[in-house]
């Protein structure tokens, strides 16, 4: 009998992407979304888990940088910093609609979704197992990650109602959720408020991203003549890779 052949794992076609990040440089500024980017996304927003020493390397890359490291979330302020705690990073919640500046102050838009559009969505969601509606101050988000089958239901529910208001709020398609928010809240805001300031001030802006709301960010960093890294492209699409890449910043 012939001896069975021996298979060559390098001659196999890569079933997956390789992370390929850029190399960290000393006068960087970064900005990172969180869930999707530092975080795995779970099945709601409340269940997901913050790796032991994630807190820790975001700190030793914060100092690395001179400090000019943000957290740029879609979660409200609160929420980001419950879940860095004990850290207190420079950055924003809501996409950008409310930014902290390093020196602690908040800046923020006044510009809300109307109460009873958020009504409207809670009113259908109540009798749809598996739909949760996130009530912010500025935005309103359906959550649908465990329903999947309404997420036509609600995306056109949410367009029915900003209509006659489209030049003023508009609809963001996240990954298995829907929101609605106005168009002056973006997370470029968050960009260009903290790149006017020490210490983001002259710097070389990354912003670190996985999801459509992310792309104001690159476009912002962009303009500040950095760059945008999306997670799937530069980091196979893994949060684990992302942090592998953030403890190599703590060694700068
Ligand atoms: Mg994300």
């Amino acid at each position: 009998m012939a001896p069975a052949k021996m298979i060559d794992p390098f001659a196999l076609p890569r079933l997956y992407p390789l992370a390929t990040p850029p190399e960290p440089e000393k006068n960087w500024a970064l900005f990172f979304d969180l869930d999707g980017t530092l975080l795995e996304i779970a099945r709601t927003p409340d269940s997901v888990v913050v790796p032991h020493d994630l807190i820790r390397d975001l700190a030793a890359a914060s100092t690395a940088l001179g400090g000019a490291l943000a957290v740029v979330s879609g979660r409200p302020l609160a929420e980001v910093d419950a879940l860095l705690a004990p850290l207190r990073l420079p950055g924003a919640g809501e996409h950008g609609a409310v930014v902290r500046l390093p020196c602690g102050s908040r800046d923020e838009v006044d510009d809300q979704v109307p109460g009873e559009w958020a009504e409207a969505l809670t009113d259908a969601a109540a009798d749809k197992e598996g739909v949760s509606v996130e009530r912010k101050v500025h935005s309103v988000v359906v959550h649908y990650r465990r329903a999947p089958r309404f997420e036509g239901f609600f995306k056109h529910l949410c367009a029915e109602l900003i209509q006659g208001a489209a030049s003023e709020f508009e609809i963001l398609q996240g990954k298995m959720a829907v929101e609605i928010r106005p168009k002056t809240v973006t997370k470029a805001r968050a960009v260009e408020l903290l790149m006017q300031g020490e210490p983001f001030r002259g710097r070389k802006p990354i912003f670190v991203g996985d999801d459509v709301t992310d792309q104001d960010g690159f476009r912002a960093a962009e303009a500040f003549g950095g760059k945008g890294l999306d997670v799937f492209v530069r980091f196979a699409g893994l949060p684990l890779e992302v942090r592998r890449w953030l403890k190599s910043i703590g060694r700068l």
